[in-house]
């Protein structure tokens, strides 16, 4: 497994390689432009060259990108859903321009429209992203909490789209701790963590699963909310973690932490998580 943080990205993309490797990352995470703005920030021929010399001579590997948080890919309204796919269109072809593994993105809300409308209105949502962004980057749809009307939040959903969608090569998955034990996959327990793993098996394909965000959860399991907690603090705890790093299933995986890391006092969530690797 490859552990890493998301960093921030201060104008030239090189400034997230400058930052991981400050805080000891073998994978990083990054948004391409404001999470709260539409937009892709462009990147120039110059930074592009400079990222990959950066990247390369860094060893961080791979990179990922995390699209915005305004991206819904199971929106009613056709503004926003064409603004979605024109979003992650320009994400990815960013992550295609900086040799990122892909771009991660939360699949959204149906906003009262039912859950089999938003299904099939996120698997329209992958083909036009997918269609308007040639390469190899992939996009990566990441489990959610299961707040409200958002969906995300089962992995028989996910196998709905990946199935609708007709199973493109460039479609994967991206696992958040936090978010599936929000859900209620009780990964608290190492038997939660095996049968959770099957599940997202038989519906998905353990081959998708090409990254995974390594956050603790503050709330219960099955409570819904996404309050990520510092590795070992909170309601899934340390003994899972340690289970986790160490699972067959999930070895080579990047395993990027969503918490600060940069503020004085901060755990060091990272250099824990390598420490209970056998
Ligand atoms: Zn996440
Ligand atoms: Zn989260």
């Amino acid at each position: 497994m490859r552990f890493g943080y998301h960093v921030s990205v201060s104008g030239n993309p090189v400034s997230a390689i400058v930052e991981g490797v400050d805080a000891g990352c073998d994978t990083i995470q990054f948004f391409p432009g404001s999470p709260q703005q539409w937009g892709t920030t462009p990147v120039s021929e110059e930074e592009t060259a400079e990222f990959a010399e950066a990247k390369s001579n860094s060893g961080i590997d791979p990179v990922v990108i995390h699209s915005i948080y305004l991206v819904n890919m199971a929106a009613p309204s056709d503004g926003i859903f064409k603004r979605s796919v024109a979003s992650l269109a320009s994400s990815l072809a960013k992550a295609e321009k900086l040799g990122a593994l892909g771009v991660i993105t939360h699949v959204g809300n149906h906003k009262g429209e039912g859950e089999d409308f938003g299904l099939r209105r996120i698997a329209d949502a992958v083909h036009a992203c997918l269609d308007k962004s040639p390469g190899d980057a992939m996009l990566l749809l990441e489990t959610t909490a299961g707040a409200g009307t958002s969906i995300g939040n089962s992995f028989e959903q996910f196998g709905a789209v990946f199935d609708m969608a007709g199973r493109p090569e460039r479609l994967g998955f991206c696992l958040d701790t936090c978010h599936v034990f929000a859900a209620g996959y009780d990964i608290s327990t190492t038997g939660g963590v095996d049968s959770a793993l099957e599940e997202l098996d038989r519906f998905v394909g353990l081959d998708r699963l090409r990254a995974l965000h390594m956050n603790d959860s503050q709330g219960e399991c099955g409570s819904h909310r996404d309050r990520h907690e510092h590795i070992g603090r909170g309601m899934i705890g340390l003994d899972s973690f340690a289970y986790m790093v160490n699972h067959e299933a999930l070895q080579g995986l990047p395993a990027i932490i969503e918490l600060p890391h940069e503020d004085i006092g901060s755990p060091d969530d990272l250099g824990l998580l390598r420490s209970l690797q056998a």
